[in-house]
């Protein structure tokens, strides 16, 4: 996995120094001397991560970082300052600022590696994400970016698994000024509680008695339920090594010992707002996802989604020789409910019509709106016999009970037509299937309406 590292400095040597470490990693680096010209590229999105020089003649890298990240377009790029300076109140002043990493000059190669690798990784994620994001907010869903950058970080739910009380205690303390807290001391517990919890970090040291706390982090990174938390963990300075085998894991932060306070925060704010932001995009994913099968109206599957499942649950019927049941439903004289009662009543009408359909059909039984006023329902492992029954339950739970219309000022009569049949032969063309439903339901339409009519393959 490449990405195309940004490295700013206004010291040609520095620039020099690290773009050729990071080439000779295969990363694709660009360079710039100065904070202006890097926000320029940042704008562009031409760079994946920005690996940030603080003391600059323009605009300081604090400032820069600042920049970024609270502008919607920038924010989600990951930023690690580059400093000569290792003061915690450097590295604290680059967190406010919302860096999301510190590496000191000197940079150590193993640590820069596994620092960009680490980033890599979630920012090839998060672009996934908003790419696919991109479609709900094209159609006018509320953009994450807008939250993204007002959230401050806090208030969030925070598991720390460590198992010495003169450990978790000070850390419990400090945390629980911004946050909900909960600690975990036996490592065994740990993953239970973590996938049960719902949290949006976990925080796990690495120097627990007779327990590897890495081993929780990789599980906790192939388990479903937490793949998705963000892992900081916490460390004694000689564990490092260990600390970078964690990066290679998904850890996505660490801090070693003696923890410094508005460090420790500051790491946990930034982990919890790209939670947050992940979850966001998520969401709306998952939202463009069900909008794009679903028919607004009715809440009911749409047409393009039943043709595409409907091909499926006919393979599946083939293969394993069960039967499959098919029925289109037509409301009767729906026009003249338009006509005389207005478009409102008749979106009314579409409404509870689709509630109903819903009480009556199974989980398993497929239900979508076909057209304006025609339903199909597709009903796995269902013979003939079966589906006439259901579809005769169905035409009476419309018939039998008024639509109320006119914000329930008005109840009307409505009754729907049922065509039915069944897949029977094995390959047979879905096309096919749909074509002798329609012909049943022309029948029952011509025969009077308010009725099934069934057709045998
Ligand atoms: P039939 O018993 O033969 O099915 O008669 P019908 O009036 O139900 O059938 P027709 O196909 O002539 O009319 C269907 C009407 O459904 C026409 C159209 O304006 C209306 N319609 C389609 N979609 C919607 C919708 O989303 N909301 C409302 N209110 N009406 C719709
Ligand atoms: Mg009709
Ligand atoms: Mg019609």
């Amino acid at each position: 996995m490449s990405a195309r590292i940004l490295v700013v400095d206004d010291v040609p040597a520095n620039v020099k120094l690290l773009e050729a470490r990071l080439s000779a990693e295969y990363f694709d680096v660009m360079t710039a001397s100065n904070g202006t010209e890097a926000l320029a590229i940042c704008h562009r999105a031409e760079c994946d991560i920005i690996l940030l020089d603080v003391m600059m003649p323009d605009i300081d890298g604090f400032e820069v970082c600042r920049r970024l990240k609270s502008d919607p377009a920038t924010h989600h790029i990951p930023v690690v300052m580059v400093t000569a300076l290792d003061s915690p109140s450097d590295r604290n002043r680059g967190l406010e600022a919302g860096a999301d990493d510190f590496l000191t000059k000197p940079v150590s190669d193993v640590v820069l590696i596994a620092r960009v690798r680490s980033l890599t990784r979630l920012k090839m994620m998060t672009d996934e994400l908003r790419m696919r994001a991109i479609t709900s907010l094209e159609i006018g869903m509320q953009a994450p970016e807008r939250s993204a950058v007002a959230d401050t970080g806090k208030g969030g739910r925070i598991l720390l698994v460590d198992d010495r009380p003169s450990s978790y205690e000070p850390l419990a303390t400090i945390l629980a000024a911004e946050h909900t807290i909960d600690v975990e001391p036996n490592p065994t517990e740990a993953l239970f509680h973590a996938a049960e919890g719902n949290y949006d970090l976990l925080i796990v040291s690495l120097d627990l008695n007779n327990f590897d706390g890495l081993r929780l982090c990789s599980q906790a990174r192939s388990l479903e339920r937490t793949r998705h938390v963000p892992i900081l963990a916490i460390a004694d300075p000689e564990n490092s090594t260990r600390l970078l085998r964690g990066l290679e894991i998904g850890v996505n932060d660490y801090l070693l010992r003696p923890i410094d306070k508005t460090e420790l925060l500051a790491r946990a704010r930034t982990q919890i707002r790209r939670r947050r932001y992940t979850d966001h995009l998520r969401d709306n994913v998952q939202n463009s996802i069900e909008m794009a099968i679903t028919d607004a109206l009715t809440g009911l599957h749409n047409r393009r989604y039943m043709e595409s499942h409907l091909a499926t649950l006919a393979e599946q019927a083939s293969t394993r020789g069960k039967p499959l049941a098919l029925m289109i439903l037509d409301i009767d004289f729906f026009k003249s409910i338009n006509d005389n009662y207005g478009h409102d009543a008749g979106d009314d009408v579409l409404r509870e019509f689709a509630v109903r359909v819903r009480k009556s059909i199974r989980g398993i039984d497929l239900a979508c709106r076909y057209g304006g006023e025609e339903f199909v329902i597709v009903m796995p492992e269902t013979d003939l016999h079966v589906a006439g029954m259901v579809a005769e339950r169905l035409r009476r739970s419309i018939a039998g009970e008024p639509f109320a219309i006119h914000k329930g000022a008005k109840r009307i009569e409505v009754t729907i037509s049922i065509g039915l049949t069944t897949l029977e032969q094995k390959g047979e063309a879905v096309a096919d299937v749909l074509k002798r439903a329609d012909t049943a339901l022309y029948r029952a339409k011509h025969d009077g309406r308010n009725r099934v009519v069934s057709q045998a393959a």
